[in-house]
């Protein structure tokens, strides 16, 4: 039978003993081998082998100064100055006081003199630096990013005011910089490529900080925050923090840094807010590759001060019915003649002081702070009501599509809600059709698909909205749950360009077709846009070509008008 002994970590922490001479080690031994498990290397070069190859194992060194090969006081500096083995502790055992000082600046934890103290005194020091060492070890774990070493944003924030407590005066910059199109590195190369690019730059950062002073952390993917003392040569940062990264081996495809700058950041406001602003100037550095720093300036303030108020506003705008929601018209192509087929509601504000704001100023506005939701309420119950108001008045039922943001698909009572507004309404669940953007399917894909799939068995229908802007493919699209897919108003912009080229519409249109998955078009504003995709098999289409979306009370005329022209009055989407 095996020896279960061999399977199992030694429950004694291992300590490597660094001594040339034989009776100091039989002491040592005799000192401490009750407590721990001694490993021992005679020569500085065969340390380093041992703790090289075993220092996730090892709970600390103890170190003879005096060695023959390479001194106690190299192998010290090779231990900290390599990161692997950096954080092992270190006790130094001498003679000589004199190296006290020079071992401490090197890392060295503490100190046991030769002649050797009494045993008791010599096994307390090394427990008390073992136990102080794991201590720290957790607090690591708990407050470091585990790919890079670097800080978790929690801990970052926390550290960054302590620093504005030491360096009240000092200007500072909030920086946050990450990779151009980091994705495609990671779908192209694969992850662990990815990895290494990232430790790259945590260990660029890293250097700049221990050199320049300042703190930096890995924030999420490939975004990193860096605060540290005012600049004024940003491009120069930037080209150390990218320093080797071609070195990681791309070929042509070189990996670009960009970075936004709050410069001499306000301490008065929230360490969150100061990041927030050097994000927004990062984001207008966005692909600029010849000029890849941007810097958080008046402009931007203007923005945030206008995005301020409209948060502030929000609550009384909803209780004022302030938001309108307007209605643009879809209108199904397959026969000679356009039937109208559905709707979609898009809301609009009407502040009192600032006129009409477009939804592109709001929507995600709301979307990162979460009033989002409040919103879509409002506009799905005043959507459900209209469609309930068109059954009664013109004796017709036209589906009409509703937004839903991605935050909305994590509401654990998203279906109830929905359940609710339809039998409020006196409505079927099936004049309903939710509109989900593509890329809500992309985080958390298991979960989503499973909310889609209990809002369609209940009889709702799922639009996927923006397709094309994602990164899903059209080979996934056998396996989602919806009932038509929304052709990124994009696809058709550039298929209509100058350079017309409308190949890729055709073959997403064709593959759509293949998986049974209806296609609406939106964004069609001309005849010549119109033909083109009815030609290509394109089901639905929506845009200004038909209307552009219209308030309540003239959308219903635009219905009866419909209805009067003797087309399809029962509207189906497919
Ligand atoms: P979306 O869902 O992709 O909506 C289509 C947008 O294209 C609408 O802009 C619409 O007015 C516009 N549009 C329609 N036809 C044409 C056309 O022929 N040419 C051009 N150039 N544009 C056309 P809008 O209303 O400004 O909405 C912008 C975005 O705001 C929407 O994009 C949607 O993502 C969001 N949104 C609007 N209403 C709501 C809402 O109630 N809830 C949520 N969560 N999002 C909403
Ligand atoms: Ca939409
Ligand atoms: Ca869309």
């Amino acid at each position: 039978m095996t020896d279960k002994k061999t399977f199992r970590i030694s429950e004694k922490r291992r300590i490597l003993l660094v001594e040339d001479d034989i009776v100091c080690q039989e002491m040592m031994k005799a000192s401490i081998g009750e407590t721990y498990s001694v490993v021992i290397a005679e020569t500085g070069e065969e340390a380093l082998e041992v703790i090289r190859a075993q220092h996730e194992t090892l709970s600390m060194v103890l170190l003879d100064l005096n060695l023959p090969g390479i001194t106690g006081i190299d192998v010290l500096s090779r231990i900290k100055s390599d990161p692997a083995s950096s954080r092992l502790p270190v006790i130094v055992m001498t003679s000589d006081h004199e190296a006290e000082v020079e071992c401490l600046t090197l890392g060295a934890i503490d100190f046991i003199p030769k002649p050797y103290p009494a045993s008791k005194v010599i096994l307390a020091r090394i427990l008390r630096t073992v136990e102080l060492s794991e201590d720290r070890e957790t607090l690591r774990l708990t407050e470091r990013d585990q790919l890079t070493g670097l800080y978790n944003k929690e801990f970052f924030y926390r550290y960054a005011a302590q620093l504005d407590l030491y360096h009240k005066d000092a200007p500072v910059d909030a920086i946050v910089f990450d990779v151009n199109h980091f994705h495609t590195i990671n779908d192209r190369f694969g992850k662990a490529r990815g990895n290494e690019v990232l430790k790259r730059i945590a260990v660029n950062a890293t250097d700049y900080v221990n050199e320049a002073g300042g703190i930096v952390c890995r924030s999420g993917a490939d975004t990193f925050l860096l605060y540290c003392r005012h600049i004024d040569d940003h491009e120069a940062l930037l080209a150390r923090l990218s320093a080797g990264l071609d070195d990681v081996g791309f070929g042509k495809n070189r990996v670009r840094l960009r970075m936004g700058v709050y410069v001499d950041a306000d301490k008065t406001i929230d360490i969150e807010r100061r990041f927030d602003r050097a994000k927004m100037a990062a984001d207008t550095a966005r692909d600029h590759l010849t000029a890849p720093v941007g810097f958080f300036d008046h402009s931007m303030r203007e923005a945030e001060i206008l995005e301020e108020q409209l948060i502030d506003d929000f609550k009384a705008a909803i209780s004022q019915k302030q938001f309108a929601v307007f209605f643009q018209p879809k209108f199904d192509v397959r026969r000679d003649e356009p039937v109208l087929a559905s709707a979609e509601a898009l809301v609009r504000w009407k502040h009192p002081k600032l006129g009409m704001v477009s939804p592109g100023v709001f929507i995600p506005l709301f979307e990162k702070n979460g009033l989002i939701q409040e919103l879509d309420h409002y506009v799905w119950a005043q959507t459900a009501a209209h469609i309930k108001a068109w059954k009664d008045r013109l004796k017709i039922t036209l589906p009409v599509s509703v937004n839903v943001s991605r935050i909305d698909l994590y509401d654990p009572e998203l279906t109830e809600r929905f359940l609710d507004i339809a039998k409020k309404n006196k409505i079927s669940t099936e004049d309903l059709l939710l509109e989900i953007t593509e890329s809500a399917y992309t985080e958390k894909t298991d979960f989503i698909i499973k909310t889609v799939k209990d809002l369609r068995r209940l009889g709702f229908r799922i639009e996927m909205d923006d397709f094309g802007s994602g990164y899903s493919s059209l080979s996934m699209l056998s396996n989602m749950p919806i009932d038509a897919l929304k052709l990124d108003m994009q696809f058709i912009r550039s298929a209509f360009s100058q350079r017309k080229d409308t190949r890729l519409l055709e073959a997403m249109i064709g593959l759509a077709r293949s998986f049974g998955v209806p296609t609406i078009a939106e964004g069609v504003e001309t005849a010549e846009q119109y033909s083109n995709l009815k030609a290509m098999g394109c089901d639905l289409i929506q845009g200004y070509y038909f209307s552009r979306p219209l308030p309540a009370d003239e959308f219903e005329e635009f219905i009866v008008k419909n209805l009067k022209k003797n087309l399809k009055t029962e509207g189906v989407l497919c």
